[in-house]
Protein backbone atom coordinates (compact mmCIF):
# COMPACT_ATOMS: atom_id res chain seq x y z
CA UNK A 1 0.00 0.00 0.00
CA UNK A 2 1.64 3.16 -1.00
CA UNK A 3 2.10 5.93 1.50
CA UNK A 4 -0.55 8.03 0.93
CA UNK A 5 -3.08 5.21 1.01
CA UNK A 6 -1.98 4.31 4.06
CA UNK A 7 -2.18 7.96 5.72
CA UNK A 8 -5.77 8.20 4.37
CA UNK A 9 -6.40 4.65 5.89
CA UNK A 10 -5.01 5.78 9.37
CA UNK A 11 -6.88 8.94 8.98
CA UNK A 12 -10.59 6.75 8.59
CA UNK A 13 -9.57 4.51 11.28
CA UNK A 14 -9.35 7.21 13.60
CA UNK A 15 -12.63 8.90 12.46
CA UNK A 16 -14.02 5.42 12.92
CA UNK A 17 -13.06 4.64 15.89
CA UNK A 18 -14.26 8.50 17.13
CA UNK A 19 -17.14 7.95 15.51
CA UNK A 20 -18.18 4.63 17.07
CA UNK A 21 -16.92 5.94 20.81
CA UNK A 22 -19.39 8.67 19.96
CA UNK A 23 -22.09 5.54 19.10
CA UNK A 24 -23.31 6.77 15.54
CA UNK A 25 -26.31 4.44 14.98
CA UNK A 26 -27.99 6.80 12.84
CA UNK A 27 -27.42 4.38 10.04
CA UNK A 28 -29.11 1.44 11.91
CA UNK A 29 -32.84 0.74 10.13
CA UNK A 30 -35.88 1.21 11.90
CA UNK A 31 -36.41 -1.91 13.54
CA UNK A 32 -33.22 -1.22 15.49
CA UNK A 33 -33.52 2.30 16.44
CA UNK A 34 -34.96 1.89 20.01
CA UNK A 35 -32.53 -0.72 20.52
CA UNK A 36 -29.82 1.58 19.57
CA UNK A 37 -30.69 4.68 21.23
CA UNK A 38 -31.46 3.07 24.57
CA UNK A 39 -28.31 1.70 24.76
CA UNK A 40 -26.14 4.68 23.21
CA UNK A 41 -22.78 2.49 23.47
CA UNK A 42 -23.33 -1.20 24.34
CA UNK A 43 -26.30 -2.53 23.65
CA UNK A 44 -24.69 -3.15 19.99
CA UNK A 45 -21.41 -4.39 20.26
CA UNK A 46 -19.40 -3.84 17.60
CA UNK A 47 -17.02 -6.55 17.00
CA UNK A 48 -13.98 -4.65 16.76
CA UNK A 49 -14.88 -2.03 18.77
CA UNK A 50 -12.44 -1.01 21.62
CA UNK A 51 -15.45 0.06 23.58
CA UNK A 52 -15.15 0.57 27.21
CA UNK A 53 -16.26 3.21 29.48
CA UNK A 54 -12.71 4.24 29.81
CA UNK A 55 -12.18 4.76 26.61
CA UNK A 56 -15.62 6.99 26.03
CA UNK A 57 -13.88 9.51 29.11
CA UNK A 58 -10.72 9.53 26.53
CA UNK A 59 -12.26 9.70 23.45
CA UNK A 60 -10.47 12.96 22.34
CA UNK A 61 -7.15 11.09 21.90
CA UNK A 62 -6.69 8.82 19.18
CA UNK A 63 -7.10 4.91 19.72
CA UNK A 64 -4.13 4.33 18.32
CA UNK A 65 -2.31 6.30 21.00
CA UNK A 66 -4.60 5.34 23.73
CA UNK A 67 -3.58 1.56 22.76
CA UNK A 68 0.22 2.32 22.77
CA UNK A 69 -0.21 3.84 26.71
CA UNK A 70 -2.22 0.90 27.88
CA UNK A 71 0.16 -1.88 26.61
CA UNK A 72 2.63 0.18 28.57
CA UNK A 73 1.42 -0.87 31.58
CA UNK A 74 -0.40 -4.49 30.54
CA UNK A 75 2.72 -6.08 31.26
CA UNK A 76 2.09 -4.97 35.30
CA UNK A 77 -1.01 -6.42 35.65
CA UNK A 78 -0.09 -9.61 35.89
CA UNK A 79 -0.22 -9.63 39.87
CA UNK A 80 -1.96 -6.51 40.22
CA UNK A 81 -5.53 -6.21 42.32
CA UNK A 82 -7.83 -6.81 39.81
CA UNK A 83 -9.59 -3.61 41.47
CA UNK A 84 -7.20 -1.10 40.39
CA UNK A 85 -7.61 -1.42 36.64
CA UNK A 86 -11.26 -3.27 36.35
CA UNK A 87 -13.66 -0.24 35.81
CA UNK A 88 -17.21 -0.79 36.54
CA UNK A 89 -19.65 1.61 35.88
CA UNK A 90 -23.66 1.04 36.31
CA UNK A 91 -25.80 2.08 32.63
CA UNK A 92 -29.58 1.63 32.73
CA UNK A 93 -30.01 -1.41 34.44
CA UNK A 94 -26.64 -3.04 33.15
CA UNK A 95 -23.48 -3.37 34.88
CA UNK A 96 -20.25 -3.09 32.63
CA UNK A 97 -16.98 -3.97 33.45
CA UNK A 98 -13.75 -2.89 31.70
CA UNK A 99 -9.96 -3.80 31.63
CA UNK A 100 -7.29 -4.04 29.52
CA UNK A 101 -5.80 -7.99 29.52
CA UNK A 102 -5.08 -10.13 26.83
CA UNK A 103 -3.44 -7.46 25.49
CA UNK A 104 -6.70 -5.70 24.44
CA UNK A 105 -9.57 -3.74 25.75
CA UNK A 106 -12.08 -6.39 27.36
CA UNK A 107 -15.42 -5.76 28.80
CA UNK A 108 -18.03 -7.71 30.68
CA UNK A 109 -21.50 -6.55 30.65
CA UNK A 110 -24.25 -8.14 32.81
CA UNK A 111 -27.93 -7.20 32.26
CA UNK A 112 -29.46 -9.42 35.15
CA UNK A 113 -30.50 -7.03 37.51
CA UNK A 114 -30.91 -8.12 41.78
CA UNK A 115 -27.98 -9.73 41.82
CA UNK A 116 -25.91 -7.73 44.71
CA UNK A 117 -23.02 -9.88 43.89
CA UNK A 118 -22.55 -8.75 40.37
CA UNK A 119 -19.32 -6.18 41.02
CA UNK A 120 -17.75 -9.54 42.59
CA UNK A 121 -18.33 -11.56 39.48
CA UNK A 122 -17.13 -9.08 37.12
CA UNK A 123 -13.86 -8.90 39.32
CA UNK A 124 -13.39 -12.88 39.06
CA UNK A 125 -14.50 -13.36 35.87
CA UNK A 126 -11.67 -10.93 34.62
CA UNK A 127 -9.69 -12.75 37.49
CA UNK A 128 -10.07 -16.05 35.17
CA UNK A 129 -9.44 -14.13 31.94
CA UNK A 130 -6.31 -13.22 33.68
CA UNK A 131 -5.15 -16.47 35.38
CA UNK A 132 -5.57 -17.89 31.24
CA UNK A 133 -3.75 -15.49 30.21
CA UNK A 134 -1.08 -15.79 32.32
CA UNK A 135 -0.95 -19.73 31.41
CA UNK A 136 -1.49 -19.40 27.94
CA UNK A 137 0.13 -16.38 26.41
CA UNK A 138 3.89 -16.97 24.47
CA UNK A 139 4.16 -13.24 25.33
CA UNK A 140 4.08 -14.04 29.44
CA UNK A 141 7.63 -15.56 30.10
CA UNK A 142 6.45 -17.90 32.75
CA UNK A 143 3.35 -18.90 31.01
CA UNK A 144 2.88 -22.58 30.17
CA UNK A 145 3.42 -22.12 26.71
CA UNK A 146 6.55 -19.93 27.38
CA UNK A 147 7.83 -22.81 29.32
CA UNK A 148 7.36 -25.14 26.76
CA UNK A 149 8.93 -22.91 23.85
CA UNK A 150 11.82 -22.73 25.86
CA UNK A 151 11.80 -26.77 26.75
CA UNK A 152 11.90 -26.16 30.65
CA UNK A 153 9.07 -28.17 30.84
CA UNK A 154 7.54 -31.26 28.65
CA UNK A 155 4.21 -31.17 31.27
CA UNK A 156 1.00 -29.06 30.89
CA UNK A 157 -2.29 -28.86 32.82
CA UNK A 158 -5.44 -30.19 31.20
CA UNK A 159 -6.75 -26.99 30.00
CA UNK A 160 -3.72 -25.98 28.22
CA UNK A 161 -3.64 -30.03 26.61
CA UNK A 162 -7.44 -29.28 25.81
CA UNK A 163 -6.75 -26.14 23.92
CA UNK A 164 -3.71 -27.73 22.18
CA UNK A 165 -5.60 -30.75 20.95
CA UNK A 166 -8.28 -28.23 19.53
CA UNK A 167 -6.01 -25.63 17.93
CA UNK A 168 -4.22 -28.69 16.46
CA UNK A 169 -7.67 -29.37 14.99
CA UNK A 170 -7.81 -26.51 13.65
CA UNK A 171 -4.64 -26.80 12.04
CA UNK A 172 -5.29 -29.85 10.70
CA UNK A 173 -9.21 -29.12 9.56
CA UNK A 174 -7.48 -25.97 7.32
CA UNK A 175 -4.74 -28.09 6.13
CA UNK A 176 -2.26 -25.78 7.81
CA UNK A 177 -3.55 -22.23 7.12
CA UNK A 178 -4.09 -21.88 10.84
CA UNK A 179 -0.74 -23.37 12.17
CA UNK A 180 -0.41 -22.74 15.97
CA UNK A 181 3.87 -23.38 15.99
CA UNK A 182 3.65 -20.15 13.86
CA UNK A 183 5.76 -19.18 17.19
CA UNK A 184 9.36 -18.41 15.86
CA UNK A 185 7.93 -16.77 12.88
CA UNK A 186 5.76 -14.17 15.45
CA UNK A 187 8.75 -13.95 17.45
CA UNK A 188 10.15 -11.70 14.35
CA UNK A 189 7.80 -9.59 13.95
CA UNK A 190 6.25 -6.93 16.74
CA UNK A 191 2.46 -5.35 15.80
CA UNK A 192 2.67 -3.84 19.22
CA UNK A 193 5.17 -1.58 19.54
CA UNK A 194 6.83 1.48 17.71
CA UNK A 195 9.86 -0.58 16.68
CA UNK A 196 8.07 -1.36 12.96
CA UNK A 197 10.60 -4.38 12.66
CA UNK A 198 10.10 -6.29 8.83
CA UNK A 199 12.29 -10.04 9.69
CA UNK A 200 15.46 -10.19 7.23
CA UNK A 201 14.82 -13.00 5.04
CA UNK A 202 17.50 -15.35 6.45
CA UNK A 203 16.57 -15.22 10.01
CA UNK A 204 12.28 -15.65 8.41
CA UNK A 205 13.63 -18.63 6.38
CA UNK A 206 15.29 -19.79 9.35
CA UNK A 207 11.97 -19.93 11.78
CA UNK A 208 9.89 -20.78 8.69
CA UNK A 209 11.72 -24.37 9.12
CA UNK A 210 10.46 -24.89 13.02
CA UNK A 211 6.61 -24.35 11.58
CA UNK A 212 4.20 -27.53 10.94
CA UNK A 213 1.81 -28.49 13.57
CA UNK A 214 2.32 -32.01 12.88
CA UNK A 215 5.42 -31.72 14.46
CA UNK A 216 3.91 -31.21 17.91
CA UNK A 217 2.98 -34.67 19.78
CA UNK A 218 0.83 -34.37 22.35
CA UNK A 219 0.44 -37.87 24.98
CA UNK A 220 -1.46 -37.80 28.02
CA UNK A 221 -0.46 -34.45 29.31
CA UNK A 222 2.64 -34.39 27.73
CA UNK A 223 2.99 -32.08 24.72
CA UNK A 224 6.85 -32.65 22.58
CA UNK A 225 7.71 -31.41 19.36
CA UNK A 226 9.61 -32.94 16.35
CA UNK A 227 11.46 -29.75 15.83
CA UNK A 228 13.57 -28.62 18.96
CA UNK A 229 13.39 -25.35 18.01
CA UNK A 230 9.26 -25.42 17.35
CA UNK A 231 7.38 -22.53 19.17
CA UNK A 232 3.89 -22.40 19.96
CA UNK A 233 1.89 -19.19 19.42
CA UNK A 234 -1.78 -19.66 20.31
CA UNK A 235 -3.00 -16.10 19.44
CA UNK A 236 -5.52 -16.89 17.08
CA UNK A 237 -7.63 -19.08 19.41
CA UNK A 238 -6.43 -18.37 22.98
CA UNK A 239 -9.13 -15.50 23.26
CA UNK A 240 -12.25 -17.43 21.66
CA UNK A 241 -10.95 -20.61 24.36
CA UNK A 242 -10.58 -17.87 27.28
CA UNK A 243 -13.98 -16.26 26.20
CA UNK A 244 -15.78 -19.59 26.40
CA UNK A 245 -14.59 -20.60 29.66
CA UNK A 246 -15.60 -16.67 31.06
CA UNK A 247 -19.35 -17.77 29.87
CA UNK A 248 -19.31 -20.86 30.96
CA UNK A 249 -18.06 -19.36 34.63
CA UNK A 250 -20.71 -16.76 34.49
CA UNK A 251 -23.27 -19.45 33.42
CA UNK A 252 -22.63 -21.44 36.30
CA UNK A 253 -22.73 -18.08 38.88
CA UNK A 254 -26.54 -17.97 37.79
CA UNK A 255 -25.75 -15.09 35.04
CA UNK A 256 -28.61 -15.40 32.41
CA UNK A 257 -28.01 -12.36 30.32
CA UNK A 258 -24.76 -10.91 29.32
CA UNK A 259 -21.94 -10.12 26.44
CA UNK A 260 -18.28 -10.89 27.08
CA UNK A 261 -16.68 -8.76 24.58
CA UNK A 262 -12.36 -9.61 24.51
CA UNK A 263 -11.24 -7.01 21.89
CA UNK A 264 -14.01 -7.46 19.38
CA UNK A 265 -14.40 -11.37 19.86
CA UNK A 266 -17.77 -11.03 21.22
CA UNK A 267 -19.86 -13.99 23.04
CA UNK A 268 -23.46 -13.59 24.31
CA UNK A 269 -25.41 -15.47 27.53
CA UNK A 270 -29.17 -15.70 26.63
CA UNK A 271 -31.08 -12.73 25.52
CA UNK A 272 -31.87 -9.30 26.76
CA UNK A 273 -34.57 -8.62 29.50
CA UNK A 274 -36.68 -8.28 26.94
CA UNK A 275 -35.93 -11.20 25.27
CA UNK A 276 -34.66 -9.80 22.06
CA UNK A 277 -31.56 -11.13 20.63
CA UNK A 278 -28.50 -9.13 21.35
CA UNK A 279 -27.66 -7.71 17.81
CA UNK A 280 -23.58 -7.60 16.82
CA UNK A 281 -22.49 -4.87 14.17
CA UNK A 282 -19.62 -5.77 11.85
CA UNK A 283 -17.30 -2.23 11.53
CA UNK A 284 -16.10 -1.15 7.75
CA UNK A 285 -12.18 -1.36 7.90
CA UNK A 286 -11.59 1.53 5.51
CA UNK A 287 -14.38 4.11 6.68
CA UNK A 288 -16.72 5.46 8.55
CA UNK A 289 -19.63 2.84 9.80
CA UNK A 290 -20.30 -0.22 10.08
CA UNK A 291 -20.84 -2.76 7.32
CA UNK A 292 -23.59 -5.21 8.71
CA UNK A 293 -25.18 -6.47 11.52
CA UNK A 294 -25.96 -9.86 12.90
CA UNK A 295 -29.06 -10.47 15.06
CA UNK A 296 -28.29 -13.65 17.64
CA UNK A 297 -30.53 -16.16 18.85
CA UNK A 298 -29.78 -18.38 21.68
CA UNK A 299 -28.29 -20.93 19.73
CA UNK A 300 -25.47 -18.69 17.24
CA UNK A 301 -23.80 -16.76 20.48
CA UNK A 302 -20.60 -16.08 18.94
CA UNK A 303 -18.85 -13.16 16.63
CA UNK A 304 -15.45 -13.36 16.16
CA UNK A 305 -13.70 -11.74 13.58
CA UNK A 306 -10.19 -11.64 11.98
CA UNK A 307 -9.35 -8.11 9.82
CA UNK A 308 -6.16 -7.05 8.73
CA UNK A 309 -6.82 -3.61 10.44
CA UNK A 310 -6.60 -5.03 13.97
CA UNK A 311 -2.41 -4.71 14.52
CA UNK A 312 -0.76 -3.08 11.91
CA UNK A 313 1.90 -0.85 10.79
CA UNK A 314 3.82 0.80 7.91
CA UNK A 315 6.89 0.94 7.07
CA UNK A 316 8.97 1.95 3.77
CA UNK A 317 5.22 2.57 2.28
CA UNK A 318 4.37 -1.09 3.09
CA UNK A 319 1.83 -2.27 4.86
CA UNK A 320 2.00 -5.13 7.47
CA UNK A 321 -0.64 -7.17 9.49
CA UNK A 322 -0.11 -9.52 12.16
CA UNK A 323 -2.46 -12.29 10.03
CA UNK A 324 0.55 -14.22 8.83
CA UNK A 325 0.81 -16.89 5.97
CA UNK A 326 2.51 -19.89 7.40
CA UNK A 327 4.15 -21.04 4.16
CA UNK A 328 5.96 -17.29 4.10
CA UNK A 329 5.49 -15.66 7.60
CA UNK A 330 4.56 -12.52 5.74
CA UNK A 331 1.21 -10.91 6.28
CA UNK A 332 -1.20 -12.60 4.31
CA UNK A 333 -2.22 -10.48 0.93
CA UNK A 334 -5.24 -12.23 -0.72
CA UNK A 335 -7.84 -8.86 -1.24
CA UNK A 336 -9.45 -9.88 2.30
CA UNK A 337 -10.58 -7.46 4.66
CA UNK A 338 -11.98 -9.28 7.24
CA UNK A 339 -13.57 -12.53 8.27
CA UNK A 340 -16.12 -12.97 10.66
CA UNK A 341 -17.49 -16.01 12.28
CA UNK A 342 -20.81 -16.28 13.91
CA UNK A 343 -20.97 -19.91 15.73
CA UNK A 344 -22.08 -21.04 18.76
CA UNK A 345 -18.56 -21.22 20.49
CA UNK A 346 -15.99 -18.80 20.33
CA UNK A 347 -13.27 -21.22 20.47
CA UNK A 348 -14.02 -22.47 16.73
CA UNK A 349 -15.01 -19.10 16.19
CA UNK A 350 -11.63 -17.58 16.64
CA UNK A 351 -9.48 -20.33 15.22
CA UNK A 352 -11.63 -20.40 11.92
CA UNK A 353 -11.80 -16.52 11.44
CA UNK A 354 -8.31 -16.72 11.26
CA UNK A 355 -7.94 -20.02 8.94
CA UNK A 356 -10.44 -18.73 6.80
CA UNK A 357 -8.69 -15.30 6.55
CA UNK A 358 -5.18 -17.34 5.35
CA UNK A 359 -7.35 -19.89 3.05
CA UNK A 360 -8.81 -16.93 1.44
CA UNK A 361 -12.37 -16.03 -0.04
CA UNK A 362 -12.90 -19.44 -2.24
CA UNK A 363 -11.40 -21.98 0.03
CA UNK A 364 -12.23 -20.09 3.40
CA UNK A 365 -15.54 -20.48 2.18
CA UNK A 366 -15.50 -24.27 1.32
CA UNK A 367 -14.45 -25.11 4.37
CA UNK A 368 -17.22 -23.40 6.29
CA UNK A 369 -19.74 -24.96 4.07
CA UNK A 370 -18.65 -28.43 4.45
CA UNK A 371 -19.32 -27.46 8.84
CA UNK A 372 -22.07 -27.73 10.56
CA UNK A 373 -23.68 -25.26 12.46
CA UNK A 374 -21.08 -22.09 11.60
CA UNK A 375 -21.70 -18.90 9.54
CA UNK A 376 -19.32 -16.38 7.89
CA UNK A 377 -18.99 -13.26 6.67
CA UNK A 378 -16.34 -12.55 4.36
CA UNK A 379 -15.31 -9.14 3.48
CA UNK A 380 -12.82 -8.22 0.18
CA UNK A 381 -10.63 -4.55 0.33
CA UNK A 382 -13.35 -3.95 -2.09
CA UNK A 383 -16.19 -3.73 0.81
CA UNK A 384 -17.95 -6.60 -1.34
CA UNK A 385 -19.79 -9.13 1.16
CA UNK A 386 -19.90 -12.90 0.97
CA UNK A 387 -22.21 -15.31 2.89
CA UNK A 388 -21.64 -18.47 3.78
CA UNK A 389 -24.39 -21.37 2.34
CA UNK A 390 -27.51 -20.84 4.54
CA UNK A 391 -26.99 -17.51 6.57
CA UNK A 392 -29.17 -15.34 4.64
CA UNK A 393 -32.02 -18.01 6.12
CA UNK A 394 -30.73 -18.44 9.54
CA UNK A 395 -29.81 -15.73 10.56
CA UNK A 396 -31.55 -12.17 10.83
CA UNK A 397 -28.48 -9.68 9.01
CA UNK A 398 -29.30 -5.60 7.88
CA UNK A 399 -26.71 -4.49 5.82
CA UNK A 400 -25.64 -1.23 7.00
P1 LIG B 1 -6.82 -11.20 16.92
O1 LIG B 1 -5.86 -11.83 17.87
O2 LIG B 1 -6.50 -9.79 16.62
O3 LIG B 1 -8.22 -11.42 17.29
P2 LIG B 1 -6.59 -13.46 15.17
O4 LIG B 1 -7.50 -14.29 15.98
O5 LIG B 1 -6.79 -13.53 13.71
O6 LIG B 1 -6.62 -11.94 15.53
O7 LIG B 1 -5.14 -13.97 15.53
C1 LIG B 1 -3.98 -13.36 15.06
C2 LIG B 1 -2.84 -13.81 15.91
O8 LIG B 1 -2.61 -15.21 15.69
C3 LIG B 1 -1.52 -13.12 15.55
O9 LIG B 1 -1.32 -12.00 16.36
C4 LIG B 1 -0.49 -14.21 15.79
O10 LIG B 1 -0.15 -14.27 17.15
C5 LIG B 1 -1.24 -15.47 15.44
N1 LIG B 1 -1.17 -15.84 14.01
C6 LIG B 1 -0.97 -15.06 12.91
N2 LIG B 1 -1.06 -15.78 11.78
C7 LIG B 1 -1.33 -17.05 12.16
C8 LIG B 1 -1.54 -18.27 11.46
N3 LIG B 1 -1.51 -18.34 10.12
N4 LIG B 1 -1.76 -19.39 12.19
C9 LIG B 1 -1.82 -19.35 13.54
N5 LIG B 1 -1.63 -18.24 14.25
C10 LIG B 1 -1.39 -17.10 13.59
MG1 LIG C 1 -8.54 -15.99 15.52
Amino acid sequence: MKSQNFKIFIAFILIINFLMLLGCDSKYPEQNVKEVDTAKQTDTILTKQKSSINIVEQQQKSSVHQKKEVQKSSADLKEQALESFVHITEQDNKLIGSAFLLNTFCEITLYDENNENNNDLIYDTFELCRNYENQLSCKITDSEISQLNARQINEVSDSTVNLLYEALKYSKLSDGALDITIGSVTDLWDFTSDSKTVPSPGNMQKALKTVNYQKVQINDNQVSFSNPRTKIDLGAIAKGYIADQMKAYLIEQGVKSAIINLGGNVLCIGTKADNAGFTIAIQKPFEEGYVVAVHLDNFYQSVVTSGIYERFFEKDGNFYHHILNPETGMPVNNNLASVTIISEESTSGDALSTACFVLGLDKGMELIDSLDNVHAIFLDLDGNLYYSENLLEELQIDIL
